[in-house]
């Protein structure tokens, strides 16, 4: 079996790592993939665009791939799938009508709202429907979202109605271009997040294991909103109590619902939850594709093959599939360049790789490229080493002895991931 993985960070290389160790794979393409999955065994990176749906169209024909599956969500928004299957290609996502729930905030909104969902409330304008009486006369913190892919920096949690209307206002001037044309402002939810990722296949669901991700750049959850800087997996705050509250109050909701208004969903669907003291899980927002750096730790457990989850899904036998776990904790660190997540600097030679790959665990690889020999940074989020161990603690100790092994010029990163288990495995 040929496998294509579309999209070029850490997820990806994650995405083909588990996908060329398995049984029956013969090769994976990654398109446009990374140095790290460049030089993973089985693998081979093509330079094609993750957005070049044409391109991708035409390699995964010309090079007979049995099963591609996506990363990122802008080909998926933009209807990577759908063009896949007109050309009778099998193709591992989500449909373009189903992935907006992730592109359209607003339609996630109206279809929560629609299906008793538990979401924030909220209201959603445009700059000349904006009421400004109404937004004063709310009470602080407000959060103000784009309704449109703004590469995870188009939710402001402002601390007056003053600064909420100033970051409204700046979305409608353009600030993340047509995503910012429909804001949505609503109110601020308490509690503690997690991450709940399930594969579905249009009618039924596997849920993977749980995962928490690391939203602000600096330890302590503070400074501004990044991709993630780190995950691990399972994610304890969700008990087997919680697992099943959110399958039956927003997985099984959320699946059924779009079923029945015509759009089955086949892909992973990702679900970002605010957890109330009291147990609720409130749906801050969808995803449709698997989340980045949740990814590498989650699949960091994965026992099953995960191309025969997806060939399940695609035949819409999900119902017969199971996904199997390694007991252990998984645990990721991103190393970050200097900059990020701004402007951030870009080629600085990376040491350390051949060191960390003699240690236990896995260097996954997100913005970077090869020089020659040499490997360099060329994007925000560079690498993810990835710790395994009998507990969070063990998993984390060993993610971190892989990131002290490397070094390139300005790297930073969280040195708490996984704080919040370790508080919750310690107390026991
Ligand atoms: P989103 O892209 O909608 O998940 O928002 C990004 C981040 O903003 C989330 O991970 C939360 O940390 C925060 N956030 C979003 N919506 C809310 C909300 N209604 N209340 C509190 N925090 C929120």
């Amino acid at each position: 079996m040929k496998v294509l993985i579309v999209g070029g960070g850490g997820r990806e290389h994650a995405l083909a790592w588990k996908c060329a160790g398995e049984a029956g794979v013969t090769e994976v393409l990654v398109a446009p993939g990374n140095a790290g999955t460049a030089r993973e065994p089985g693998v081979r990176n093509v330079a094609v665009a993750a957005e070049d749906l044409a391109g991708l169209v035409r390699l995964a024909a010309a090079e007979r791939v049995d099963l591609t599956i996506v990363g990122p969500e802008a080909p998926l928004v933009a209807g990577i799938v759908d063009a896949f299957a007109a050309a009778g290609l099998a193709c591992f996502g989500p449909s373009a009508r189903c992935a907006q729930l992730e592109g359209s905030k607003v339609f996630a909104k109206e279809f929560l709202r629609r299906h008793g969902i538990p979401t924030a409330r909220s209201r959603t304008f445009s700059a000349a429907s904006l009421d400004e009486a109404w937004l004063r006369a709310q009470r602080a913190p407000l959060v103000v979202k784009a309704s449109g892919l703004a590469a995870g920096k188009g939710v402001v949690i402002a601390a007056s109605a003053e600064e909420a209307l100033a970051s409204a206002r700046a979305m409608f001037a353009g600030q993340f271009g047509a995503a910012g044309r429909e804001v949505l402002i609503e109110e601020f939810l308490e509690g503690e997040e997690a991450s709940f990722i399930v594969m579905a296949d249009g009618e039924h669901v596997v849920p993977l294991a749980t995962s928490q991700d690391h939203k602000r750049l600096r330890d302590g959850d503070l400074g501004p909103n990044t991709g993630g800087m780190g995950a691990y997996s399972p994610a304890p705050v969700v008990s087997a109590a919680l697992h099943a509250r959110i399958m039956r109050e927003v997985i099984e909701p959320t699946v059924c619902g779009l079923a029945a208004e015509g759009m089955p969903y086949t892909g992973f669907l990702y679900a970002g939850l605010m957890i109330a003291r009291d147990g609720t899980p409130n749906v801050l927002e969808f995803n449709c594709r698997f989340g980045d750096p949740e990814t590498q730790p989650v699949l960091a457990r994965l026992k099953s093959d995960l191309t025969g989850l997806c060939r399940a899904a695609l035949a819409r036998r999900l119902d017969t599939a199971r996904a199997e776990w390694d007991e252990r904790a998984a645990l990721g660190v991103v190393l970050a360049a200097q900059g990020y997540p701004d402007a951030v600097r870009r080629g600085d030679v990376i040491g350390g790789l051949e060191r960390a790959a003699a240690l236990p665990g896995k260097v996954f690889h997100a913005g970077t490229r090869l020089a020659g020999e040499a490997v360099v940074t060329s994007g925000g989020r560079v690498l993810c080493p990835v710790g395994l161990g009998a507990g969070v603690a063990e998993a984390r100790r060993a993610a971190y002895a892989l990131a002290q092994a490397i070094h390139f010029e300005g790297m930073q990163y969280r040195h708490d991931i996984g704080y919040r288990a370790l508080a919750r495995e310690s107390a026991r």
